[in-house]
């Protein structure tokens, strides 16, 4: 295949001409979620990046093996006063079984992505699931030298490794500095050097989640799972390994050491990392009161929202920027994402109900193309839904009475939203029952009472007209009368 689609390689900070390494099949590993909280913002951007990564390779045509793993052994986070993991903690106080907490939240983490649209990837590996593998990388790490057991501990030898290669190559950080700016910790004490990290940890009495190894009754370091998980399903080397920014550093250019120090090699082949989302310009965080899950955006309920906004306004809202770009969330800025939404959606049910004329005075031709090039451009969402508004301008003119469109180029826009809009960009029409129910029925009731206004108008029964104009906009329609008609939408 010969795609001219190119991506931001973070590792060589440039462009790069995407070229997978068994063509037609792409290996995709991405970061997946911590499950000891609910999923919030923070979340859904990379979902969302890699999805629409997910769906537009394969509409270039490549099979595509999509690995997110989940993070469940509960060493991610620490309870800054008990030293206890978050999963860990919550089992306890609620007298539940590590698993039922990861359980709990996963499932929540599913129903919110799915509400988002995000496809499900094609493994979704646990990392408590792997502990066997996981050991054996590090036997292997040991075996090449790169590490060493303290104290029923194992750690990756930062300096050692920093000799023969180069460790900070991803992040740009460099060793000398890193060595001065690590804070003394909690166990440091067992560690040859600050900078070194663990690759197996000796578990606490009271840590719950533990598990058998050479070394010592423990569980394995964080950064340990992907190198070991994606190797495991995608291969020494892989095409694609994408997650947020914050986790270049230490989490990814960790991953890099590990894989080097255990094949000889770097095991991925295109870095990629979706940035960071502010809320009101400022970095979301429990303390800072500005912490909203998804949940929350869905029905309003955080006290910072002055209304609930759909996953379709979350998702749309998203792709309006540049996965590189910031994004910053505030109440302002979703409703402009809402309207606009609606806006195009509305182009979309116009687009469907337009009549052929002989030739066209709209100019719709290579709409496919323009947004097939924007894509090929790093992922270039924002230009895609630019085109597609370039389109709805084009069929509201028509609409309205002032241009013509051909058969020829009706069919052409509607594959092309149908392509661009819903397979590529993931977007779903919450309104034409995107919760399943066939709304076909209460459509067509709602167009019979239009039509019985209608004729009432006609034979001047304006009671009747303007009860049932009344009683609409009561129960949530705004109708609009139009040149051959009439228009309505559900508030
Ligand atoms: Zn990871």
């Amino acid at each position: 295949m010969n795609h001219p689609l190119y991506i931001y390689n973070s590792l060589t900070r440039r462009k790069e001409h995407f070229k997978p390494l068994h063509e037609p099949r792409v290996g995709m590993y991405v970061c997946g979620p911590t499950v000891y909280g609910d999923a919030h913002l923070g979340h859904a951007r990379p979902a969302i990046t890699f999805d629409i990564l997910y769906r537009y390779l394969q509409h270039l045509g490549y099979k595509v093996r999509y690995v997110r793993n989940i993070t469940d052994v509960g060493h991610l986070e620490h309870d800054a006063d008990e030293g206890e993991d978050k999963i860990a903690k919550k089992a306890r106080l609620e007298n539940l079984e590590p698993m039922e907490v990861v359980q709990y939240y996963l499932n929540r983490y599913h129903k919110a992505m799915e509400a988002l649209n995000v496809l499900p990837p094609s493994i979704e590996p646990h990392a408590s699931g792997h502990i066997i593998e996981q050991i054996e990388y590090v036997k292997a790490i040991l075996d090449a030298g790169y590490a060493y057991e303290s104290e029923g501990s194992v750690y990756f030898d930062v300096p050692k490794y920093n000799r023969d290669f180069h460790y900070g190559k991803l992040s740009g950080r460099n060793i000398a500095e890193l060595l001065n700016t690590t804070r003394e910790l909690d166990g440091q004490a067992e560690k040859r050097n600050p900078a070194d990290f663990a690759l197996w940890k000796k578990a606490a009495p009271e840590h719950i989640m533990h598990w058998p190894s050479p070394w010592s009754e423990g569980f394995p370091g964080w950064h340990l799972e992907c190198s070991t998980m994606s190797e495991k399903y995608l291969g020494e080397v892989f095409d694609i390994h994408g997650g947020g920014m914050d986790l270049q550093f230490p989490h990814h250019e960790c991953e890099i050491a590990q894989s080097v120090a255990h094949s000889g090699h770097d095991a991925v082949c295109y870095w990629m990392h979706n940035n960071m989302i502010t809320i009101n310009g400022q970095k979301m965080g429990k303390s800072l009161g500005n912490f909203i899950t998804l949940d929350e955006f869905f029905t309003g309920t955080h006290k910072a929202l002055v209304q609930a906004y759909s996953p379709m306004t979350i998702r749309f809202f998203i792709l309006q920027a540049h996965y590189r770009g910031t994004v910053d969330f505030s109440n302002e800025a979703l409703q402009a994402a809402e309207k606009a939404y609606e806006r195009i959606m509305d182009g979309w049910k116009r687009l469907n109900e337009l009549k052929p004329a002989e030739a066209s005075t709209v100019d719709v031709k290579g709409l496919a193309q323009k947004c097939e090039e924007a894509m090929n451009d790093d992922l270039n969402t924002p230009i895609v839904i630019a085109h597609l508004f370039d389109a709805c301008r084009a069929i509201n003119s028509v609409n309205d009475g002032k241009a013509t469109i051909s058969q020829a180029d009706l069919d052409e826009l509607k594959a092309t939203f149908k392509t661009f809009l819903f397979d590529v960009l993931g977007i779903v029409d919450e309104r034409a029952g995107g919760s399943g129910v066939n709304l076909k029925p209460y459509e067509e009731a709602v167009n019979l009472l239009l039509d019985i206004r209608r004729d009432a108008k006609h034979k001047k029964d304006w009671a009747t007209s303007d009860l049932i104009r009344n009683r609409l906009a009561e129960i949530g329609f705004d109708v609009k009368d139009t040149k051959d008609g009439f228009e309505w939408k559900v508030k």
